[in-house]
């Protein structure tokens, strides 16, 4: 692609005529910043599989694409909601173009008694880039280098270094911890909103003990207009486990092995590893697990 960023000559003397000769440079210059080719969409056929999945090519995700793809041999699909970036996008303060159409999620600020109290139904637009690139597409392009105390501060609070962390040390979180630890040299965080499970966690049915106790987020559905209609709010309590073990620990602890028909399905679908034979390896693997 040919950049034209020839000097101008202004027009005339004054400060208007330059300033405006110098925005029209700088606009031109900014062309050279337009990436010629789009990122051709992946061909991604069923039952492909990936080393990594990213959900939303923004700022991070695609930092994030790009680094993973260093290592030639890791499959990485990077999945985006929106669509390819406009030129403007590509513009340094041309955002005021894209904000408020298909390439922004469009959210509003809900009202919460405090801030933009002027406006209409105290809420304000609050933009966010759906489109590739994310809202670094949707922002004005000013870049400022971080203070250098922040970075010193963050060296000097000595960090511990994580392969990975995993938020929730729930039936999932725990499980997933569990199996990275197999390999010794992984230093694993696990961090949990909730308190470790008291006694009654381990007994089966004693779960009512622990329903609507702090072990427990103690979610209400919100209405709905189809459900709950004789409840007051026409709401019901929705229990989640916060807590070691997450819902696991505050569940009836009913254990029912998956039907081999559905097994089976996902073998047929081209998941060979998904059998009853090899799932049940897995299942198996996990303490406290007998058939009746
Ligand atoms: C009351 C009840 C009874 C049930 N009975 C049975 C049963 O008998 N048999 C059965 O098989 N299934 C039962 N279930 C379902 C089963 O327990 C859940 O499907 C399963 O535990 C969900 O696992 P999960 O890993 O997806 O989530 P969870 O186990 O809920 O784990 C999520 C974890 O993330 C933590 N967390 C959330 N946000 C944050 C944050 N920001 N920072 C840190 N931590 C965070 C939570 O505290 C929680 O520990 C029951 C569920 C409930 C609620």
């Amino acid at each position: 692609m040919d950049c034209w960023n020839a000097s101008c000559l202004a027009p005339t003397t004054g400060a208007a005529p330059q300033t405006f000769a110098a925005a029209l440079q700088f606009f031109a210059a900014a062309q050279c910043l337009a990436t010629e080719r789009l990122i051709p969409d992946a061909d991604v056929k069923n039952f492909t599989t990936f080393d990594f999945i990213i959900v939303g090519a923004g700022t991070a995700g695609c930092v994030l694409a790009n680094r993973l793809s260093a290592v030639p041999e890791w499959n990485i699909l990077l999945i985006e909601a929106g669509d390819d970036a406009p030129v403007e996008a590509t513009i340094p303060d041309l955002d005021i173009f894209i904000i408020g159409t298909k390439y922004d999620w469009k959210y509003l600020t809900a009202k919460n008694g405090i801030t933009n109290g002027a406006n209409i139904n105290e809420s304000i637009n609050w933009p966010r880039g759906k489109m590739m690139g994310g809202s670094s597409n949707i922002n004005n392009m000013i870049y400022i280098q971080g203070n250098d105390q922040d970075y010193q501060n963050w060296v000097n609070l000595d960090f511990d270094e994580f392969d990975f962390i995993i938020v929730g040390a729930g039936t999932a979180g725990c499980v997933l911890a569990n199996r990275l630890s197999a390999v010794p040299e992984w230093n694993i965080l696990l961090i949990e909103a909730g308190d470790d499970a008291p006694v009654e966690a381990n007994v089966p049915d004693l779960d009512s003990f622990l329903l609507g106790s702090k072990y427990d987020w103690n979610y209400l559905t919100t209405k709905n207009g189809i459900t709950n209609g004789a409840n007051i709010n026409e709401s019901i309590s929705w229990p989640r486990g916060k807590i070691m073990g997450g819902s696991s620990s505050i569940n009836s602890m009913i254990y029912i092995q998956g039907n081999d028909h559905d097994f089976q399905n996902w073998v047929n679908l081209g998941n060979a590893e998904w059998s009853v034979a090899e799932s049940n390896q897995c299942i198996f693997r996990e303490d406290g697990v007998a058939t009746m």
